[in-house]
C-alpha cells in the first residue's frame, strides 16, 4: 500500500508570533520554521504501518516555496521513502493546497493519504476535507487511532466528549489529531540517510489547476492585552468579589 503524506513548513510552534505593524498579516520574517506538529503525527503514523507491513511506500508531498524542501528532508529522515515538492511561490489557500493534492495523487494512485488536521499557521483545517471532496474519496478527520485491514481502515475519531469509530474503505483521506501518536526523534544517522532520499520538484503551474487565493485577508490584530489581576486578602473576600461581579 502507498501511502501520501501532506507535509507543510509553518512557523515553528514555539515561537511567539508578532502581527506586521500595518496589520495585514503574522511578521515571519527571521523565525523558526518547522514541519506542521500534525503533519508530524502524520508522518510518523505512516511509517507505523510501514514499520508493520501494511504500507509499502510512504511518498511526502509539500506545496510552497523552495524552502519547503527543508520539510520534506524532515519527513524523509523520520522514514519517508520519497518527496515530492510541487513549488510555487504564489500564496496557497486550502482549496489550492487540495486541488494540487489531487493532482499528485491522480498521477501516484496513492491508497491512503494522511494530512495533518489543521495547519497550525493559518488554522483552517479544511485541506483534508477538500481533497477527498475533490477525489470522492471518504474521509475520516481528527484521528486518534488508525487500523489497516485488507481493504478497510478503521479509524477512531476525537469528537465532542469522547471517540467515534468508523470504517473506510480505501482510497480514503485520513487526518491526524494529537492524541494519534508521539513521533520519534529524528537521530543524526537518519537525518543523513534523508539526504540520499529522492527528492522530486514538480512546478505548480505545470499541474494545470487554479490556485488562485479565494479569500482576502482583511485584518490581522493581536488578542487584546488582559487586564492585570487584583490581590484579595483571604478566600473569603475572593467569594464576596466574584458575588458581587456575578460571575458566581
Ligand atoms: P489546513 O487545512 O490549512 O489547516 O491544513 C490541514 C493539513 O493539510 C495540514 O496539516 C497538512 O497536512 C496539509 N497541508 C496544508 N497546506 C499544505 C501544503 N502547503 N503542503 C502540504 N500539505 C499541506
Amino acid at each position: 500500500m502507498k501511502i501520501i503524506v501532506g507535509v507543510k513548513r509553518v512557523v515553528d510552534s514555539n515561537v511567539k508570533v508578532r502581527v506586521r505593524a500595518d496589520g495585514t498579516a503574522v511578521d515571519i520574517s527571521n523565525v523558526k520554521m518547522s514541519m506542521n506538529p500534525f503533519d508530524e503525527i502524520a508522518v510518523e503514523e505512516a511509517v507505523r504501518l510501514k514499520e508493520a507491513g501494511v504500507a509499502t511506500e510512504i511518498v511526502a508531498v509539500s506545496a510552497g516555496s523552495g524552502q519547503s524542501q527543508e520539510t520534506l528532508r524532515t519527513a524523509l529522515a523520520i522514514g519517508a521513502d520519497r518527496a515530492i515538492l510541487i513549488e510555487t511561490d504564489k500564496e496557497l489557500q486550502p482549496l489550492a493546497v487540495a486541488k494540487l493534492l489531487k493532482a499528485v495523487i491522480d498521477k501516484e494512485q496513492p491508497q491512503l493519504v494522511i494530512l495533518g488536521k489543521q495547519a497550525i499557521d493559518d488554522d483552517s483545517n479544511q485541506t483534508g476535507q477538500m481533497l477527498a471532496a475533490l477525489a470522492s474519496w471518504p474521509q475520516a478527520t481528527f484521528a486518534s487511532k488508525v487500523g489497516v485491514a485488507g481493504n478497510d481502515v478503521t479509524v477512531s475519531r476525537e469528537v465532542d466528549g469522547g471517540t467515534e469509530t468508523v470504517m473506510l474503505q480505501l482510497p480514503a483521506v485520513v487526518t491526524t489529531d494529537l492524541r494519534l501518536n508521539e513521533p520519534r526523534y529524528v537521530t543524526l544517522p537518519n537525518i543523513m540517510k534523508a539526504k540520499k532520499k529522492p527528492l522530486e520538484t514538480i512546478a505548480a503551474d505545470s499541474l494545470g489547476v487554479d490556485i488562485s487565493p479565494r479569500l482576502k485577508t482583511l485584518k490581522v490584530a493581536e488578542p487584546p492585552t488582559r487586564s492585570a489581576g487584583e490581590k484579595v486578602a483571604d478566600a473569603a473576600t475572593l467569594v464576596q468579589r466574584l458575588r458581587d461581579a456575578k460571575v458566581i
